[in-house]
C-alpha cells in the first residue's frame, strides 16, 4: 500500500510515501515558501506515485470541522500567503483519494501511539519543542479535536524565579512558546541552544518550564506516555533534569509507578525519531482510508 504523506511546517515541507506499517520508502523536503509553490511542488511529488490515501499534518491553527465551509485550511497564521489557505482542497483538486488532516502535533501522536513510544497504549500526549511549541494529544485512542484542536503551546505556567525574559509569543508574551521556544533561548540568552553547554543556566530554565507545561498535561489529561521532540529537545541532558522537576511538581500526588517509580520510561523521546512527523502523517492518511471504506460498505 502506498499512502502519501505530507508534514507541513512553518519552516519545511517533508512529502513522503508510506506503508500500512509506517515505513518511509521514500522522502523529499523543501522549503515553506509561498503556498503557490510548495503546494504546487508537493502537488508534483506526489502526481505519479499511485497513492490510494494523503495524510497531512499541519502548521496551524488549522480549520479541523467538517461541516466548516472553511475545512481543510490554515486560517490564521501570520506567516504571509498562508493565512486562508486551503491546503485539502488544493491536493483534492489533483488526487481524487481519501485525505486525512490535522495538526503537526496531533499527527505525529498518532504515529507515535501507532508505531512509537505510545505503541499499545490508547492516550499519549506529544510535545514538540522547535521554532515554537505544538502539543498533540490522544485520549481514548482518537485525536482530541474541539472547539478547533488544543493550542497547548500557548498555554500559561508560573515563571522562573530568576527569570527576567519578557517572551516573544506575539499574543501572550510570556506563555510557554514564548518562553522555551528554540527562538526564546536564543532571545533570552544571545546564543542558539545548540551552542550552550550542558551545564548552562538555559537547560535549567527550559526545564523548569516544560515541566510546568507537562506537569499540567499530565493533571489535566492522564496521558499514558508523554513524549518529547523537535530541535531543542536533541539537548538529551534535558530529559532527565524534564522528569526530576515533574516528580518534584506532583510531589507524590499522582499515585502512578509510571511517575513514582518509571518516570524514565514515562516521559520519553518518540520512538520514531524524526520521522514521528511523517509516520504520523501516514498513519492519518491510513485513517482517512479506513474512514472512507468503512463509510461505502
Ligand atoms: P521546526 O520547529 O521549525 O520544525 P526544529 O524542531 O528543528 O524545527 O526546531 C528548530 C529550533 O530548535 C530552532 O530554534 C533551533 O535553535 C532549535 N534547535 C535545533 N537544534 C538544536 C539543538 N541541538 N540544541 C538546542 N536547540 C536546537
Ligand atoms: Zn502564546
Amino acid at each position: 500500500m502506498r499512502i502519501g504523506a505530507i508534514e507541513a511546517g512553518g519552516t519545511k515541507f517533508v512529502c513522503g510515501i508510506g506503508d500500512e506499517h509506517g515505513v518511509i520508502q521514500d522522502r523529499i523536503s523543501f522549503p515553506t515558501e509561498h503556498p503557490d509553490r510548495t503546494l504546487l511542488k508537493a502537488v508534483d511529488y506526489f502526481r505519479d506515485k499511485g497513492v490510494t490515501a494523503i495524510g497531512i499534518g499541519s502548521f496551524g491553527p488549522i480549520d479541523l470541522r467538517k461541516d466548516s465551509p472553511t475545512y481543510g485550511y490554515i486560517t490564521t497564521t501570520p506567516k504571509p500567503g498562508w493565512g486562508n489557505c486551503n491546503v485539502v482542497g488544493t491536493l483534492r483538486r489533483e488526487f481524487p483519494v481519501p485525505i486525512g488532516w490535522d495538526t503537526d502535533v496531533n499527527a505525529a501522536a498518532l504515529g507515535e501511539l501507532k508505531w512509537g513510544a505510545a505503541q499499545g497504549l490508547h492516550s499519549c500526549v506529544y510535545y514538540t519543542i522547535g521554532t515554537g511549541v505544538g502539543i498533540g494529544l490522544i485520549a481514548e485512542g482518537k485525536r482530541v479535536h474541539g472547539l478547533m484542536h488544543p493550542e497547548g503551546g500557548h498555554i500559561m505556567t508560573r515563571r522562573h524565579p530568576d527569570d527576567p525574559y519578557h517572551g516573544l509569543c506575539p499574543y501572550h508574551g510570556d506563555c510557554l512558546e514564548g518562553m522555551a521556544a528554540g527562538p526564546a533561548i536564543e532571545a533570552r540568552w544571545g546564543r542558539n541552544g545548540s551552542e550552550l553547554a550542558v551545564d548552562h543556566p538555559a537547560w535549567a530554565m527550559e526545564s523548569f518550564y516544560l515541566a510546568e507545561a507537562i506537569t499540567s498535561s499530565i493533571l489535566l489529561h492522564s496521558p499514558q506516555k508523554v513524549i518529547l521532540g523537535g530541535g531543542v529537545m536533541q539537548q538529551a541532558h534535558l530529559f532527565p533534569m524534564i522528569r526530576e522537576r515533574v516528580v518534584r511538581n506532583l510531589n507524590g500526588y499522582v499515585n502512578a509507578a509510571q511517575i513514582t517509580e518509571h518516570i524514565d520510561q514515562y516521559i520519553v523521546p518518540p520512538g520514531l525519531g524524526q520521522q514521528a512527523g511523517l509516520c504520523g502523517a501516514v498513519a492519518l492518511g491510513l485513517e482517512a482510508l479506513q474512514h472512507s471504506a468503512a463509510s461505502v460498505s
